[in-house]
């Protein structure tokens, strides 16, 4: 039975509750006055619920859709404005025993198979240094043998070690299997920003026979990742489902209810969502799968995303190519991946491509990104300021739910954009950045945080670095 505070799977993503959260969303979703009702709470900027929202991705009224679009688009304005975060994902090691069927580094698999060394890590952290990069993500397969936990946490020992000519890496985001409490406990100690795990499917059945083989077979454990994420320290989590998979209604919903359950037991829901769509791979045919959707209709999920949980940053990958990043930053996404390697060792001189865990569709170099970035009128920003000043969990939903972070952000945004502008821009960029940087200066309302940030941008300008608000 449904029960949203319960530990188990089961309960809080009841298969009852989405198909009649689904069949109820079928029965209004033509009912205007119903889809008013849910426009206008919305408007208030304080989320939906999973029925709600479901109403709202159901709707197929072309006026309502436009409403939702351009509410998305306000809700990202009033909680981001037009700061995105940058990151970079860092491919550890390839080795699994998980079969998953949708990604090629499943245990039967006949891709080559690479771990990288210590000596490796700091050769790939530089090289994501040089580019520009602050922020990582890295994942890694499940192989007790090959990456187990110590290896996960002398990696990230390794990465925050690196400090290269002006660079360092100051925020590293982990996406490894689901584990203990224990070991959430000790990567919470190791100092890591966001624990990102996708769900994959939320729909047990299908759950099951993607992922036929391997622990992750075990659809409680892995749904119960994230409780077991928090009760280790580790506040700050990132959902995500892999769309394509299965159906995306029923996606949709469960991912919601997820977040509400870790808002009802924990008061801090996702810190990020992600929505990463199957892409082809070596082995993988995203054809193959039942749960195919349009850019329309991917462009529609993200702004329901956007919408029903506005304080919850949302993340984009290369995955998607610069088209469809271009209109999933106008509805909901503050953060995207920049010139990224989706193998192990990908950022080396002679990246072995073999080892992709899917191909890329933006390939641009991150100096490119900036500058399209800067072209649409958005701050690229490597802040990381959050976590590094403990702003973390519930301390930084506050901020977030009440607007005020949108003062640090944006202020920090600026800073981090001048440093990237100073060590890593081509001259095109570089002046299109100082431009930019000029004009958004007198939008920072206080005068006080204006002055601040014009006397750091002085001394950033002057060779200071790594100054945040
Ligand atoms: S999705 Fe993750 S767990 Fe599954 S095969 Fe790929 S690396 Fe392994
Ligand atoms: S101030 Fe915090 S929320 Fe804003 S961009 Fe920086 S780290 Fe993210």
């Amino acid at each position: 039975m449904y029960n949203l505070k319960s530990e188990k799977a089961g309960d809080f993503i009841a298969h009852a509750e989405i198909l009649d959260t689904l069949e109820y969303a079928t029965r209004v979703k033509d009912d205007m006055a119903v889809v008013d009702g849910i426009l206008e709470k919305a408007r208030e900027t304080k989320g939906l619920s999973h029925r709600e929202a479901s109403v709202l991705l159901a709707c197929d009224n072309q006026d309502k859709v436009r409403e939702i679009f351009n509410l998305a688009f306000d809700i990202k304005q009033q909680f981001y404005g037009n700061r995105i975060v940058l990151f970079a994902p860092l491919y550890l090691s390839n080795y699994c025993i998980n079969g998953c069927l949708y990604c090629p580094y499943h245990r039967t698999s006949d891709i080559a198979r690479k771990k990288l060394t210590q000596d490796e890590i700091r050769a790939e952290t530089k090289a994501l240094q040089n580019m520009g990069h602050k922020r990582l993500a890295i994942e890694a397969g499940e192989d007790p043998v090959h990456n187990p936990i110590e290896y996960i946490l002398e990696s990230l020992d390794t990465i925050y070690g690196v400090k290269h000519k002006n660079g360092a890496i100051r925020r590293v985001n982990v996406n490894i299997a689901a584990t203990t409490v224990e070991n959430y406990r000790k990567l919470h100690d190791a100092g890591i920003g966001t624990y990102i795990l996708f769900q994959e499917t939320y729909d047990k059945a299908g759950y099951e026979q993607l992922h036929p083989t391997g622990p992750k077979h075990n659809y409680a454990y892995h749904t119960e990742a994230m409780d077991r994420a928090m009760q280790g320290g580790i506040d700050d989590v990132g959902l995500g489902v892999l769309f394509g998979l299965e159906n995306y209604r029923y996606e949709f919903t469960g991912l919601l209810m997820h977040a509400e359950h870790l808002e009802a037991v924990f008061g801090v829901g996702p810190h990020t969502i992600s929505v990463p769509r199957v892409k082809p791979a070596h082995g993988v045919d995203p054809g193959s799968f039942d749960g195919g959707i349009s850019d329309e209709l991917f462009a529609k999920l993200t702004a329901c995303i956007r919408i029903a949980v506005p304080y919850t940053g949302m993340i984009i990958s290369t995955r998607e190519g610069k088209s469809v990043r271009e209109q999933l930053l106008r509805l909901g996404i503050t953060q995207i991946s920049g010139a990224s390697r989706t193998s192990v060792g990908g950022y080396g001189e002679s990246p072995e491509e073999d080892t992709r865990q899917f191909e890329v569709s933006d390939t641009r170099t991150l100096d490119e990104v900036i500058q399209w970035l800067i072209d649409l009128d958005y701050v690229p920003s490597f802040c990381t300021a959050c976590y590094r000043a403990g702003r973390t969990g519930d301390r930084f939903m506050e901020l977030c739910k009440s607007k005020q972070i949108l003062n640090c952000c944006h202020p920090n945004a600026l800073m981090t954009l001048k440093e990237y502008l100073m060590d890593y821009a081509g001259p095109e960029t570089a002046r299109a950045g100082e431009k930019l940087i000029e004009k958004e200066l007198d939008t920072i309302p206080k005068e006080r945080i204006r002055e601040v940030v014009r006397k750091n941008l002085v001394n950033i300008q002057k060779g200071q670095r790594d100054f945040r608000l």
